[in-house]
């Protein structure tokens, strides 16, 4: 029999929930006001779990993680000096002006920051100036480090393409990333026109699930859009601050359900598992098919269905 072994390469952390703005399609519904945040000493513990288990990469979100920038940095400090390659996420609110901003990126580049993402859309757009962006994207020639991404979320309306228009002289090389808008938390009051709907959403294997999340309550999941339905959904793999993350992230590289979301994709194995599903609905992407249409399924019941299948040989 073929003994399970799924790959984790990287994990990524979400720090806080807290957050200097409130965008409208923020999933997460965080705010200025949340005060979850997950502790210094606990996640330099779990990055030297992550080293330990030959995990290559660790990623920080939020919330805005750079809120906490003195604890983050030396998050990030002692990463590297695990071997651990470094990716942290923003929304750039810090890059007022020419000062801060370099001030900021050589903290970051002192840190060790392999990579710095910065979000980019007309919902972060409407708290954080252009102008912060153009700033980074200018500052950063003077720092080797951190590698400068931009994270643009896609709507149904283009609007983002005006986003994109405006930074088009300051992008150069810089690489961007598309993410589709995702109907949870806030973003579930949108206009629908915002949201890309593809009729063949459901049709494609899971193909980023080598990438578990810590959750800011130290949940973990399987996938950072698992989280999105909570600890009674079948992405849920249990509490770091319970039990520890080693033993977590063994029970990801030997589960069965992984196993069967990556080579099957969520429709065959929902199919397989005798769910009916509605496959022709119309989502925004295959993570939305999977979340909808997980809901209703038994976690309980949904094991014990996987217990009578092999993986493949
Ligand atoms: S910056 Fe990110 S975390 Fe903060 S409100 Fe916007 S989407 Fe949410
Ligand atoms: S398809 Fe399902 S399992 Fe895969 S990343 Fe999306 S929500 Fe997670």
């Amino acid at each position: 029999m073929k003994k399970i072994d799924n790959a984790i390469d990287s994990t990524c952390f979400y720090y806080t929930n807290k957050c200097n703005i409130t965008c409208g399609h923020c999933i997460s519904k965080c705010t200025p006001k949340k005060k979850g945040k997950l502790e210094l000493k606990k996640t330099v513990e779990w990055l030297k779990d992550l080293a330990e288990m030959k995990i290559k990469s660790a990623g920080f979100s939020g919330g805005e993680p750079l809120i906490f920038f003195d604890e983050i940095t030396c998050i990030i400090s002692k990463a590297k000096k695990l071997g651990l390659n470094v990716g942290l996420l923003t929304n750039g609110t810090w890059a007022k002006n020419w000062n801060s901003t370099t001030r900021t990126l050589k903290g970051l580049n002192k840190s060790g920051l392999d990579k710095l993402e910065i979000s980019i859309d007309e919902f972060h757009q409407k708290y954080v100036p252009i102008k912060n962006i153009s700033n980074i994207l200018d500052a950063s020639k003077k720092f080797s480090k951190p590698e400068i991404a931009l994270r643009l979320t896609k709507t149904g309306d283009h609007e983002y393409l005006k986003i994109l228009f405006l930074l088009l002289e300051k992008i150069g090389k810089t690489k961007i990333f598309l993410q589709a808008l995702f109907p949870y938390g806030r973003a579930k009051k949108l206009n629908q026109r915002k949201f890309l709907i593809n009729k063949r959403a459901s049709k494609c294997r899971c193909e980023c699930l080598n990438l578990p999340i810590v959750d800011v309550d130290g949940s973990v999941y399987i996938c950072s859009q698992g989280q999105l339905l909570g600890k009674k959904s079948i992405y849920f793999l249990g509490n770091a601050l319970e039990k520890p993350l080693k033993e977590i992230f063994q029970e990801f590289k030997e589960s069965k359900l992984v196993y069967f979301l990556k080579n099957l994709g969520p429709e065959k194995l929902f199919k397989k598992i005798g769910r009916e599903t509605k496959s022709n609905k119309g989502y925004v992407g295959l993570c939305h098919y999977c979340l909808e249409n997980s809901r209703k399924i038994k976690k309980q019941a949904l094991f014990n269905a996987l217990e009578k299948f092999e993986p493949v040989t």
